[in-house]
């Protein structure tokens, strides 16, 4: 089950940045991110056009993980994304789910909004860029670790 969620990475970085900022529902203004508490957390939530389990809504066995999981879904706020996967959603077929995706996404909106291909592109890479710093961080943060656990092996006379 949890491993069934697990994104690849950039998947909520590129969705965020695909989204335009807000709920992939039509005329929702939920924002992507919300302010709380003195912190910035991520307010939409990953909602499957293709369900990833066979239960699910909108299930396509056709189709692996990697690509239930991918770019391919919506981020919607908690309300809508409940109302797209609730019993008796029959409505929200993937062909509708996949138009909202696509009227997000297109040029003509992009332009309504003042986002040009070129400064869409940007914003996926700086999202990109920010996902790397923190992996390198990671990386630092664990090559010190692992230092400090050598050097104190290394005083327990464990190792040589
Ligand atoms: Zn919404």
């Amino acid at each position: 089950m949890g491993e069934a969620r697990k994104y690849m990475s950039g998947t909520h970085a590129a969705l965020m940045s695909l989204c335009r900022g807000f709920c992939y529902w039509p005329g929702c203004e939920e924002p992507v991110t919300r302010f709380v508490d003195g912190e910035h957390i991520l307010n939409l939530e990953i909602a499957h056009i293709r369900a990833v389990s066979s239960g699910g809504k909108r299930f396509d066995p056709g189709l692996s993980l990697d690509e239930k999981n991918a770019f391919s879904n919506l981020l919607l706020c908690k309300a809508r994304h409940a109302r797209v996967d609730c019993h008796g959603s029959r409505q929200y077929t993937v062909e509708l789910l996949e138009a909202w995706k696509e009227q997000r996404e297109s040029e003509e909106t992009a332009a309504l909004r003042g986002l040009t291909e070129e400064r869409l592109r940007e914003l996926v890479s700086e999202s990109f860029a920010l996902f790397q710093d923190e992996t390198r961080e990671a990386l630092e943060e664990l090559t010190r670790i692992a230092l400090e656990a050598a050097a104190t092996l290394q005083v327990l006379e464990v190792v040589p």
